[in-house]
């Protein structure tokens, strides 16, 4: 039995926030919440106002993943405040409108909770991110979900680390939780993905519903692969990159990965191995988008998190 004494007692979850087309090219997302602004009926729950947005228009117009800058990574307290100006880039002015619609960032008027939808060109299949693993509604949620889903598998990301962490659009709720589907090449639907995002937000809905019903949430556990280390490709001197990603890495999203297994392949064959400390396990491997970002892949290390009980306070 729970004691009262060590559950926590939380806000009800009442304004909710999903978000699509934060990457103008990542067409689940996009096409779900542009069917709900059309017809909101599958993610209306009582007690709860869901709010469907398409976060960079211009982008999802020209499907392609920003037109500036990177949106999801434009919510920075700089950004944030900058005095608005005609030169600003353009994803920094939308984030300083997003902020103000759903935020502000920070403050106790900001959204309860943002879904964020995205896709991935790796092989992830479902992942939830979550970004503090001291958020113990989301821990309760993304436990919820992953046994809602069973036995498909859904993953969980913890994107906390000093060094890899960025200001994501849905950083400007009290609980941000993203969630990437894939694989899925940039600007194709594919039926599988579009399915599989659609049934997480639908379980996420059922939770936030339940919460605020007043169900209490026991004590459990969540498995979580925390984000250690961003792997880029090997490049020369100029920079261009001179070996791929090894076939025996290649689509092993989330599988171990040990020191002297090889993680790349250079044009004439030869094997380069991963030369860290113990096992890891990698994932975003070779998503196209972040060719830009110098990055092949990250590693990450499996964790169990403890969730509190969680309950709804009293008005
Ligand atoms: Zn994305």
């Amino acid at each position: 039995m729970t004691s009262s004494a060590s559950v926590s007692f939380l806000n009800e979850a009442r304004r909710v926030a999903i978000f699509g087309g934060t990457h103008g090219n990542e067409m689940s997302g996009i096409t779900l919440v542009n069917m709900w602004i059309k017809n909101g009926d599958e993610i209306q729950r009582n007690g709860v106002e869901t709010k469907p947005f398409i976060t960079n228009p211009r982008a999802v117009e020209k499907c392609t993943r920003y037109v500036d800058t990177d949106l999801n990574r434009a919510f920075t307290t700089e950004n944030l405040s900058a005095p608005s100006k005609e030169d600003l880039p353009y994803e920094v002015k939308r984030a300083q409108q997003i902020n103000l619609l759903f935020g502000p960032k920070g403050s106790p008027n900001a959204y309860d909770v943002i879904f964020d939808l995205h896709n991935t060109t790796s092989n992830m299949g479902c992942t939830l991110i979550l970004e503090s693993s001291s958020d113990h509604f989301n821990l309760q949620m993304m436990h919820y979900i992953k046994e809602a889903i069973a036995p498909d598998c859904c993953r969980v990301l913890l994107t906390e680390h000093p060094l890899l962490k960025y200001s994501t659009s849905r950083s400007v709720a009290k609980h941000p939780i993203g969630l990437e589907v894939g694989p899925q090449p940039h600007g194709v639907l594919r039926s599988n993905i579009f399915e599989a995002m659609r049934l997480v937000v639908k379980h996420a809905l059922d939770f936030i519903e339940l919460f605020n019903q007043g169900l209490e949430f026991r004590p459990c556990t969540l498995d979580v692969f925390r984000v250690s280390e961003k792997m880029d490709y090997p490049r020369d001197t100029n920079g261009n990159i001179i070996a791929m990603v090894h076939p025996h890495l290649q689509d092993c999203d989330w599988e171990p990965l040990n020191p002297g297994e090889p993680i790349f392949q250079m044009f004439d064959g030869t094997s380069i191995c991963y030369e860290g400390v113990g096992t890891v396990y990698p994932t975003f491997i070779n998503e196209a988008a972040y060719y830009e970002k110098q990055q092949a892949f990250v590693t990450t290390r499996r964790e169990t998190l403890a969730a509190r009980a969680i309950k709804k306070a009293h008005d």
